[in-house]
């Protein structure tokens, strides 16, 4: 349970920070909250040589009302994000979604960007970003691009990429969602959660972890449940 040993980097700017990724190199890890790196490196299921640790740069924190947008900052933590008022007001679906996140030690260390780049299927701001529609600003050595949530994650833990998130962007027009929630004991042997959000596309988006069965099972009710649009 010891981590393999590595050099670390605290920058104090988004350019430095790019910068460092650029010059360090593929072995290199950005540090956020810790709460899914940390774990992994003490496994050693991953070995940085360098981690550029994120948490002294101020830019990458707040939450703001930009025009038609609200703009987060990728090191803002859970607990911020539940907190906020302005989302409260605006985008109370994040809250809401928020506050099913694990628990308060880790929602005050966990932040937004860490839980999306990590690219856990688990997770939940993944879904809740494609439910939005929410778009990501992706800072490298080329500067920034704005990616659409849905373009980000190409995979199982496999996102778009080395990049550093610098805030993830969620449009305000509120859009209208329903929340299922599935228990179940049968497939895994244990308790799970499966949640799914629908929005007014009528698309469906999972949270958790979700056996095809559960799926099949849940587009069937709800196709046939006359929830869905024809
Ligand atoms: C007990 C426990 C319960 C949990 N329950 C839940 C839950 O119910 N729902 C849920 O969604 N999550 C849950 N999590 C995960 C938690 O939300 C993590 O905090 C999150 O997955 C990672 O966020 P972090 O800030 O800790 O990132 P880190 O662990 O520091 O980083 C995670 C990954 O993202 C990369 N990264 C971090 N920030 C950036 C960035 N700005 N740009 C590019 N790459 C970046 C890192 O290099 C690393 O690969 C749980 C974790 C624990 C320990």
């Amino acid at each position: 349970m010891i981590p393999a040993g590595f050099d670390y980097h605290a920058p104090r700017s988004v350019a430095d920070a790019v910068k460092l990724l650029g010059s360090l190199g593929p072995d290199a890890k950005l540090l956020a909250g810790g709460h899914s790196l940390l774990p992994m490196m003490k496994l050693r299921f991953a070995q940085p040589s360098a981690l550029i640790d994120l948490g002294k740069i101020p830019d990458l924190r707040g939450i703001t009302q930009s025009g038609g947008e609200i703009r987060i900052g990728a090191m803002t933590t859970e607990h911020e994000l539940l907190n906020s008022k302005l989302l409260a007001d605006k985008v109370p679906l994040l809250v809401e979604g928020v506050s099913q996140i694990a628990d308060p030690q880790v929602r005050y260390k966990g932040t937004i960007g860490g839980d999306i780049c990590h690219g856990d299927p688990a997770n939940d701001h993944p879904a809740l970003a494609l439910a939005l529609d929410a778009s990501f600003v992706l800072a490298g050595p080329k500067g920034e691009r704005v990616v659409k949530a849905e373009g980000f994650f190409v995979g199982v833990y496999a996102t778009l990429g080395v990049f550093l998130i610098n805030a993830a962007r969620e449009p305000l027009a509120n859009r209208s969602l329903i929340w299922f929630t599935i228990w179940s004991s049968i497939v895994h042997g244990g308790i799970m959660l499966v949640q799914a959000l629908v929005d007014e596309t009528d698309r469906i988006n999972l949270l958790g972890d979700v056996p095809a069965l559960f799926l099949v099972a849940f587009v069937l009710w709800y196709l046939m449940s006359g929830k869905a649009r024809a």
